[in-house]
């Protein structure tokens, strides 16, 4: 089986919704097509949709030249194949995101073709029962991450606070505050409050999404949050230099988190080595791709890191999250936007068709490849 076209189409949910409040911006998709008919699906995050579609294409294209004609073997060959031939060029930024888009959606195809769900290709279950928040299987638990229209103060507490409270109605088990733009005394307000809304049992973190410059300030806002029982504190530092991180987590009980816009597994590397983080937050694409984020999750191993892929995308690439997480045995947690309480008829119709989530948990897959179907009528609603 050889690969024959590359296909890209773009969906999102339009200039009306905004995406800073939950919609879906414009998203480049990637279908890789071969000579027996089966297909694979990726989505491509944070990438321009013009960079994808200039990119990826036909055989004269920067990706097609690479792939097209290849037959479809393990992903990890055709991984190396890319990364061998791009090594004189800028091996981070939107060509890894890219060939992490490839990877995914070949992984799809591979999986198809052998039968079988991609977590047991990647290795299989590798943690037990007990490792599991609550029952009897193996499951994978999304945390839903919380944001709010505006930022800052009553509006902001309140407003993610409902959110929370309506998620855990609903069976969730785990949530993520974002206090964005926000004051110290903010942040430990909206926590305080959440984890008063949610009770002592239900699973708590926070995000400040870059928020502090200096590391005496964060120690204080973590020494206040300390005694809400917070699973993770997300990126407190803008990310380029890993020491401030490191500074904090040797003054902080809270486990540190970072790695949303991480590009291979060496930069996740010097985060848990220079950085001192003890949870990584691969996305499945960004990363480089499966098969990267399956490296990664081998060196956390190794050091006791939690790896919790990120998502604050669609279930399209939820779905492949759902495979890491179902093989990885560091992974209690993958990021989940939930479409119950945002404005986006895009994410609501990508989520129903996506991994069902019944009493806050999602199933091992059993389709084989990631078992992610994009129905036509969604394609046609939602095509930009
Ligand atoms: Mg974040």
């Amino acid at each position: 089986m050889k690969i024959t076209q590359l296909e890209v189409f773009v969906i999102g949910d339009g200039p009306d919704i905004d995406p800073d409040k939950g919609g879906v911006e414009p998203i480049a998709c990637i279908r890789v097509h071969t000579s027996e008919g089966l297909t694979g699906l990726s989505e491509v995050f944070r990438i321009p949709p013009g960079v994808v579609q200039a990119t990826v294409g036909d055989r004269d294209s920067f990706f097609g030249r690479l792939l097209i004609g290849q037959e479809v073997t393990h992903p990890e060959r055709l991984w190396q194949h890319v990364w061998d031939s791009l090594m004189h060029t800028n091996r981070r930024g939107w060509e890894i995101i890219i060939l992490g888009a490839l990877d995914v959606a070949i992984w799809d195809l591979y999986g198809k073709m052998l039968g079988q769900p991609v977590w047991k290709l990647l290795g299989g279950v590798q943690r037990g029962v007990f490792q599991s928040t609550v029952g009897s299987e193996v499951e994978i638990v999304p945390y839903c991450t919380l944001v709010s229209d505006t930022w800052g103060g009553e509006a902001m507490i309140s407003q993610q606070v409902s959110r929370a409270e309506t998620l855990a109605s609903l069976g969730y088990r785990a949530f993520k505050v974002e206090p964005m733009m926000s004051t110290p005394a903010d942040v430990v307000e909206l926590a305080r409050r959440c984890r008063t809304c949610i009770g002592e049992d239900l699973t708590l973190m926070v995000d400040v999404g870059y928020l502090f410059n200096d590391v005496s300030t964060a120690v204080q806002v973590c020494r206040e949050l300390e005694p809400l029982n917070i699973a993770f504190f997300e990126t407190p530092f803008p990310v380029d230099t890993p020491e401030p991180y490191a500074k904090l987590a040797a003054r902080t009980s809270i486990p540190l988190a970072m790695g949303e816009h991480g590009v291979t597994r060496w930069e996740f590397l010097d985060m848990m080595d220079r950085g001192g983080v003890s949870v990584i937050q691969p996305y499945m694409t960004t990363c480089g791709g499966l098969t990267e984020a399956k490296r990664i999750v081998e060196l956390a191993v190794a050091r006791g890191v939690q790896v919790c892929p990120g998502n604050w995308s669609t279930q399209i690439l939820g779905a492949a999250s759902v495979h890491l997480a179902a093989y990885s045995p560091v992974t209690p947690f993958i990021e989940f936007a939930p479409a119950e309480v945002f404005e986006s008829p895009l994410r609501r119709e990508l989520q129903a068709a996506g991994f069902p989530v019944e009493n806050g948990a999602i199933k091992l897959p059993k389709h084989p490849g990631i078992g992610y179907e994009l129905p036509e009528e969604i394609l046609n609603s939602f095509r930009m």
